[in-house]
């Protein structure tokens, strides 16, 4: 039976076990999907005792995104511009990565009806995340997109890599009242009990999008929908979103996503 790997450290809470095999139950397909921990030092060996032992592909979580990219042969275009890889296939003793994080966040924003099309984006954070959801964004011919970050020059680098007109970068207390129709959280902020500093106002009358997820809103999600936010989503629909383009990418069938979330919602 073919064999699939999720790597993180840590890797306990990872969901993804369940998810793909309920998408292999739900397209039929034959596989195994198991996660595993690994010792920070030992990534690339891991890697390459996957491949020998025929390991057919890999989704790789925190800490390991940017140690998978410099191992992989091939890249696709998404993972070259998010600097980072969450899905690996193992073809013929090469590795393909790819990165699947964006589409998964614009999938959910779909699946929830959020229009992007000429809307106003903020997006809080200018980390890896934040990264891969760039292009997959732009894709979507939003009207603009403004990158607010702690640290300025990571944002400022995100605009340069970029280059595109839609993109701009700045602070979080540079962005007076400015509206938006979209604001997300891409900040690990909230699994700290954090918010980012943005003003009451911004959230006001606004969709807002967290990352993050948990049995619980979160502290991002609650505040906005105390201050007036038109609906508030957390990311556990773009985690299911991310692997379902992973499923894809080595199986070449996309799974459905929803009732994957239901399974997943009703679980808690
Ligand atoms: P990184 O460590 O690469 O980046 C973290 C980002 O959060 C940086 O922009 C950092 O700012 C900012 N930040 C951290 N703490 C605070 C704070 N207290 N206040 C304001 N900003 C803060 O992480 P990732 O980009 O990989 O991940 C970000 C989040 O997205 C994580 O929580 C992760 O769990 C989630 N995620 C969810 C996915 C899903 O499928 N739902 C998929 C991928 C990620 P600075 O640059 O100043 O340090």
């Amino acid at each position: 039976m073919d064999q699939y790997l999720v790597f993180g450290n840590p890797i306990k809470q990872s969901r993804s076990p369940i998810i793909h095999q309920l998408f292999a139950n739900q397209t039929q397909q034959q596989l195994n999907y198991q996660s595993k921990y690994v010792e920070l030092n030992e990534f690339s060996a891991t890697i390459a005792r996957c491949i020998k032992t025929g390991v057919k592909g890999a989704n790789v979580t925190v800490p390991f995104k940017e140690e998978a990219m410099a191992l992989c042969n091939q890249l696709t275009e998404r993972a070259q511009l998010a600097g980072a890889v969450n899905t690996l296939s193992f073809v013929n003793g090469e590795i393909w990565g790819d990165n699947t994080d964006g589409q998964g966040l614009v999938q959910d924003l779909l699946n929830n009806n959020v229009e992007l099309k000429n809307s106003r984006i903020l997006l809080l954070g200018a980390g890896g995340a934040a990264k891969g959801v760039i292009l997959p964004l732009l894709a979507q011919l939003p009207a603009a997109i403004v990158i607010a970050n702690r640290t300025i020059a990571k944002a400022e680098s995100l605009i340069t890599k970029f280059n595109n007109e839609k993109l701009s970068s700045c602070g979080f207390t540079d962005l007076n009242d400015e509206k938006f129709d979209l604001i997300i959280n891409a900040t690990s902020a909230s699994l700290s009990g954090n918010i980012p500093p943005i003003s009451n106002e911004l959230v006001a009358n606004t969709l807002c999008y967290d990352m993050v997820y948990g049995k619980e809103l979160t502290p991002f999600l609650k505040w906005a929908k105390e201050h007036g936010a038109i609906k508030v989503i957390d990311g556990l629909g773009m985690l299911v979103g991310q692997a379902a383009e992973s499923f894809r990418v080595w199986r070449n069938v996309l799974p459905e996503i929803t009732p994957v979330l239901n399974i997943l919602r009703k679980e808690g």
